[in-house]
């Protein structure tokens, strides 16, 4: 017998999705560089499904049906080439390698092209949702030509999270559109996190309120328009007591957070595409900023406010400030999104994003279902911000929103990314920016031109000149 899949890696998350294929009734090739790993997953989970171990490349592609469908599972970077280095040699045209740990979208279109020369597909794949997702449904978001999708699509939709009887899994687009759309899930998770932060922080230190109380609060909001893992995940991790000490869990975690990257890809990505999406770049800064411990000791001895009261409904006006981040911070990674598909024609459906984000992955809410239904109504729009849901909301939403934003500066607490939402919803509203300074500046000092308002064309004022003369260029 021949195994339809197989899966090479078998760390957390290859043996994981390895065993997902196979209680899904699928018989999987299982191999891994050091073999050990391989005996380990057939002697602790044999019994779940059909696998064939092998030892060797050789052998693992002879277990295989064609066209053959190899999943690899192995660290990202240099060890993904290495993998492919080795076994495409051993393929025919036609087969198909899935890569479905967390690479650049660029390594994956140089992929993509040189196995296109062989006849290989190379479908880029984002797995999200970690060692649990791997196991029990993860979102799965697969690039590449649409014929590998055919043949793999419904293998990797029998195995993916599924909500309302709906997959979370959608060819997302060519080459690296898949792993693209990975790494902004990745950012606007970032954009999540840094606000849930930011809102603790503010009940805990601007309200006085024990992680214990903030945690019944986040419970409640997680009955209401917020509901979502990471929320629900917040409330658990606040109502924890460290058994070591009997102190709130939150207090003997070293206040610094680590990163992997692809939050830090998603700032460096828009940068290139000029896509604004301050919500991400303030979440990786917050980050970083948290792990500079030597800065922060030197800056301990600036001075603070002086302390004022607040009042208990203030906890209503972070919930209402939270929102509308999180609506600004989704929104800036779809037009990212939108950009990227724009710019390397992947003719990708930001609904359908939306849609396989719902359930496997650490962002899964409810909230995603109202930005489906927002591109659902308008596909083309150029913002979420303007959905007459979002835009009701952020209406609502917005004084105390400012008030969040202006009483955290009055406290001393940061809220980068509050501000920074706020900011960005107040410039796209503006009926004038300042940019017209900025612009009138380029052009004083790098003669850079400017385009009017009243005129057609690009003009230039001879600033050095006593009568400053304008000229059409
Ligand atoms: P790791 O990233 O820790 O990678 C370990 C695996 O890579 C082992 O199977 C190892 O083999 C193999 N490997 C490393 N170098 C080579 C090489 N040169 N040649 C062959 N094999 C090599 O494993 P994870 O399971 O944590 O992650 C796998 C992929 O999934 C990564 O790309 C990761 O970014 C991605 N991912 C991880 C998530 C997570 O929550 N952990 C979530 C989503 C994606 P050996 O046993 O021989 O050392």
């Amino acid at each position: 017998k021949k195994a339809v899949i197989g899966v090479t890696g078998l760390a957390t998350m290859g043996r994981n999705l390895a065993r997902n294929l196979a209680r899904h009734g699928h018989a999987v090739a299982v191999h891994n560089r050091t073999p050990a790993r391989t005996k380990a997953l057939v002697t602790e989970y044999g019994h779940e499904g059909v696998f064939l171990p092998a030892e060797t490349p050789e052998e693992f592609v002879r277990s295989l049906e064609r066209p053959r469908r190899i999943v690899i599972m192995v660290k990202a970077g240099a060890a993904t080439d290495a993998v492919i280095q080795e076994f495409a040699p051993l393929l025919e045209p036609g087969d198909m390698i899935v890569d479905g740990g967390n690479a650049h979208f660029e390594d994956t279109r140089r992929r993509e092209r040189e196995l296109r020369e062989r006849g290989i597909h190379f479908v880029g794949t984002g797995i999200s949702g970690g060692e649990e997702g791997a196991l029990n449904g993860p979102s799965i978001m697969p690039g590449g030509s649409p014929e590998s999708y055919e043949a793999l699509g419904p293998l990797l939709e029998s195995i993916a999270a599924k909500v309302e009887g709906v997959p979370c899994c959608t060819h997302v687009g060519p080459d690296g559109a898949g792993h693209f759309v990975k790494m902004v899930h990745n950012g606007i998770e970032y954009a999540d996190m840094q606000l849930i932060a930011e809102a603790y922080d503010l009940l805990r230190h601007g309200l006085g309120m024990p992680p214990a109380e903030i945690a019944e609060v986040f419970r409640s909001w997680n009955n209401g328009r917020l509901e979502s893992y990471l929320i629900e995940i917040t409330a658990e991790v606040l109502a924890h007591t460290d058994p070591a000490t009997g102190r709130p869990f939150v207090d003997v975690v070293v206040d610094q957070a680590e990163q992997k990257g692809t939050g830090r890809w998603t700032v460096q990505t828009a940068l290139d595409l000029g896509v604004p999406v301050s919500g991400i770049a303030e979440a990786v800064f917050a980050r970083s900023l948290s792990g500079s411990p030597r800065l922060r000791e030197a800056a301990r001895r600036l001075p603070g406010p002086s302390r004022f009261k607040l009042e208990q409904r203030f906890a209503d006006d972070v919930e209402q400030a939270l929102y509308a981040s999180k609506i600004v911070a989704y929104a800036q990674g779809f037009n990212q999104i939108q950009a990227a598909s724009d710019e390397y024609g992947w003719g990708i459906d930001l609904g359908a994003m939306a849609t396989i984000w719902r359930g496997g992955c650490i962002i899964r809410a409810r909230f995603l279902d109202r930005i489906r239904a927002a591109y659902a109504a308008d596909p083309r729009t150029p913002t979420l911000l303007t959905d007459d849901h979002f835009a009701g909301a952020l209406g609502d939403a917005q004084d105390s929103w400012r008030t969040v934003v202006s009483i955290s500066a009055q406290l001393g607490i940061p809220t980068p990314g509050f501000a920074t939402a706020l900011a960005y919803y107040d410039a796209l509203r503006a009926e004038r920016l300042p940019a017209a300074l900025t612009q009138a500046q380029r052009d004083f000092f790098g003669a850079h031109t400017y385009r009017r308002v009243d005129r057609e064309g690009s003009f230039h004022t001879r600033w050095e000149l006593p009568d400053r003369p304008e000229v059409g260029a």
